[in-house]
């Protein structure tokens, strides 16, 4: 049997289970989708958002990519967002890094990753504000991981900076966000961050307007 020909057969043995523990489990899950949590991680496939929480199909609005970065330019990430905070109305979001990240240690690096670049440029700003903490630290491991937790903390602050955020903040009091790191080691979360709606930012970044 190929690799992926194992996938297929798996999802059917899986649906199957579904279905013996429940059997309208799939008819109800097809009618509504009311997640409390939009989940916004790494594309390491070591940190899945739903089995690391214990949750299932239905409770997270999941968006991930590369350090799981905050872009704004990033149109599939706002689209997430909006749908998730404007429409889904998502109590809570998360912001999952990982110790280990492969995309923090490509921007500690100096290694041209031709259009990789581009994104672990926004992880370099990130050293860049926190150069002198991080500069100081000279175990490379210890200097990734605390970079790790650096830019979970700084793309929570990109969330709050959206006028997406900062709108459903004023009208109706979340979400709440947080910042959390997950040890591939050990399989904990740990939170770093936590910003409850209406949390005062650098005030350049605040809308008055909304
Ligand atoms: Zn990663």
């Amino acid at each position: 049997m190929k690799a992926f020909e194992k996938l297929l057969l798996e999802n059917k043995a899986w649906a199957r289970e579904k279905i013996k523990d429940d059997p309208n489990y799939f008819k109800h899950l097809a009618q509504i989708q009311t997640p409390d949590f939009l989940w916004i991680g790494c594309s390491d496939s070591r940190v899945p958002a739903n089995e690391i929480t214990g949750t299932d199909p239905g409770e997270i609005f999941v968006q991930r990519n590369i350090a799981n970065m905050v872009v704004h330019t990033d149109l599939n990430l706002l689209s997430v967002l909006e749908y998730a905070v404007v429409h889904l109305k998502v109590k809570h979001i998360i912001v999952c890094g990982h110790y280990g990240c492969g995309g923090v240690k490509a921007a500690i690096s100096h290694t041209n990753l031709g259009i990789i670049n581009k994104w672990v440029r926004n992880i370099k700003d990130v050293y860049r504000i926190h150069e002198e903490e991080l500069s100081a630290i000279e175990n490379e491991e210890e200097q990734v991981n605390r970079l790790v937790e650096l830019n979970v903390e700084e793309q929570v602050y990109n969330l709050a900076k959206t006028s997406i955020v900062q709108k459903a903040w004023k009208d109706r009091q979340a979400p709440h966000l947080h910042g959390w790191v997950y040890g591939l080691n050990n399989g904990i979360l740990k939170p770093i961050i936590d910003l409850a709606p209406g949390s005062k930012l650098d005030h350049i970044y605040e809308y008055h307007d909304l």
